[in-house]
């Protein structure tokens, strides 16, 4: 019987360390790191660039109707395209940030891009990182992790991330922005941030990166999961 491909979802708010220990598992399991978020920005930058209102429902969704993301899946650091071109470089400024938690409350939106990040684990083990991966993109998931930690540590993680200073204005201010990104994800009324029922919630306020990794390995052994990618791994 063919075994279904292993796919770990790993959802939670901004700044929990999703995109770090997703890469890091993908790597030690030889499978496909996937970061939904990008697909959200790459539709986000496609309606800033429009000129349009991002929260303008009826023109946000003619927009990208007619808008095609790709997301490379070859050798090395994944590219995310739109409609051919090479995006990648545009996607994590401040005004694309909060375009992307705007446009990715429309059905529109989400219904296309779920269609995308579906296709990924069609035929190989993924890790994919987002807000709703493993309530609505993958329920079928075989290990599914919400990771989060508190806010200010939060806020000193993606000033890191970003390579801006750490002051006390900058940290709060960062903190205001993940905050409100937080609700508007949290609040929105199709696939909110929120952790799946069968998800194993894994607070990473105290934990090094490698740390949080070893206890999702511990946790997809103890599972006796299959991963044809990488059997020695696990
Ligand atoms: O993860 P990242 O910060 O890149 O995500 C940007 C935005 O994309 C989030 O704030 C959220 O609104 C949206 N998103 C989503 N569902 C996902 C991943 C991201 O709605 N699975």
């Amino acid at each position: 019987m063919m075994q279904e491909p292993l796919v770990i979802t790993i959802d939670g708010p901004a700044g929990a360390g999703k995109s770090t220990v997703a890469q890091m598992l993908a790597a030690r399991l030889g499978l496909m790191y996937v970061d939904s978020g990008a697909t959200y920005r790459a539709a986000a930058l496609k309606v800033l660039e429009a000129g349009i209102d991002p929260n303008d429902t009826v023109a946000v969704g003619r927009v990208i109707g007619a808008t095609n993301v790709q997301v490379t899946t070859g050798e090395g650091e994944p590219h995310v395209l739109v409609n051919g071109d090479d995006v990648t470089a545009l996607l994590r400024t401040p005004e694309v940030t909060l375009a992307a938690a705007q446009v990715s409350r429309l059905p529109e939106v989400r219904v296309k891009l779920i269609e995308l990040q579906r296709a990924f684990a069609r035929d190989r083990g993924v890790v994919m990182e987002g807000r709703d991966i493993g309530t609505v993109v993958f329920p079928q998931a075989q290990l599914k992790i919400f990771l989060k930690a508190d806010m200010e540590e939060r806020a000193r993680r993606r000033l890191k991330q970003d390579s801006r200073d750490s002051s006390k204005a900058t940290l709060e201010r960062t903190a205001y922005e993940i905050g409100r990104r937080d609700q508007l994800d949290a609040e929105r009324k199709i696939s909110p941030l929120m952790p799946a029922p069968d998800a194993v919630e894994i607070d990473s306020t105290y934990l090094l990166a490698d740390q949080v990794v070893e206890q999702i390995l511990e946790l997809a052994r103890n599972r006796q999961l299959v991963c044809d990618e990488g059997k020695k791994a696990l």
